[in-house]
């Protein structure tokens, strides 16, 4: 497995891996591995010919008192790791490679940003278009795998990708959770003992609102105000929002009748978690 640094060996590596006709699928990290980054290499492995994941702690993305220095990293456990899965390829650049002096050019996506996490966090899809577009560039994959646990995020890639032309094909990976239902996270670490139960609560009213769909309840705002109450039961929990959207823009709706998803950012202590469901899908809790 290589490990690559630089950006410039990066792309030679990646045109020698085109030019001799090899398919290259791409998955894009920020590092500290779970079962869920390993979900998304194992369908890269099937993708294609040469699996290419990148590292990199993206400081564009993070707002300022967001927890860009304490974000957990363990390269030399994520190195064995992607070795297991059968990596060809880590590019682990440092910031130097990526935004040098002068750097000042930036792809911001409109519409699909403007609810949810880019109400809450100001710039941060700015920070992960950015990202990703450079490592498209560098890293020239012929497919991207992205998980559906950052369903936003996912949609915002698709969009980009799709209106700047790029020629790459974006999959999205179902969300892989503990066995209790929490869906793994690399900063699941920073929970404390007593707030490990209240963070159950996201994905237990996920299943309430399941529940309730399949009941046949429409009304978005009577589904949102059951998971709220429920939510706000447990100690610890503090809701940065609960919203039912339309999946392709992301705006909220008021009625569920096209494809719609729930999805939530709560703090449990000083931990910000999200998770999400698109109704009518399965949801294994
Ligand atoms: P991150 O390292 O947190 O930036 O995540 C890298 C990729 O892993 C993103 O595409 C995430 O959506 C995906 N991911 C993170 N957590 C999970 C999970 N629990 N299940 C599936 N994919 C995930």
């Amino acid at each position: 497995m290589k490990i690559v640094k630089s950006v410039k060996e990066m792309q030679e590596f990646s045109e020698s891996l085109r030019n001799s006709g090899n398919r290259i699928s791409f998955v894009p990290t920020m590092g500290y591995f779970h079962r869920g980054h390993l979900s998304l290499m194992e369908e890269g492995k099937k993708l294609g010919d040469c699996l290419v994941i990148s590292i990199y702690v993206n400081p564009t993305q993070f707002g300022p008192g967001e927890d860009l220095e304490k974000y957990p990293r363990n390269f030399k456990k994520d190195r064995k790791l992607s070795e297991d899965v059968g990596v060809d390829a880590i590019f682990y650049p440092p910031d130097s490679e990526m935004y040098p002096e002068q750097y000042q050019t930036f792809v911001d996506v409109e519409g699909v940003t403007n609810n949810l996490c880019g109400l809450s966090r100001p710039g941060h899809f700015r920070g992960v278009t950015t990202i990703c577009a450079k490592l498209f560039n560098i890293v020239k994959p012929h497919v991207t795998i992205f998980g559906k646990k950052d369903f936003q995020q996912l949609v915002t890639i698709k969009r980009m990708t799709a209106d700047l032309n790029m020629d790459l094909e974006v999959v999205g990976m179902p969300t892989v959770r503990e066995a209790d239902g929490l869906a793994m996270s690399s900063r699941n670490i920073y929970l404390k003992e007593e707030e490990r139960e209240s963070a159950l609560s996201l994905s237990r009213s996920l299943k309430l609102a399941k529940k309730l769909y399949d009941k046949k309840e429409r009304n978005a705002g009577k589904i949102i105000d059951e998971a709220k109450k429920f939510i706000e039961g447990h100690p610890y929990t503090n809701i940065d929002y609960i919203k039912i959207c339309d999946t392709t823009t992301m705006e909220d709706i008021e009625h569920l009748e096209r494809e719609a998803v729930i999805a939530l950012a709560v703090r449990v202590g000083v931990v910000r978690l999200i998770d999400n469901y698109v109704f009518g899908e399965s949801l294994s809790l």
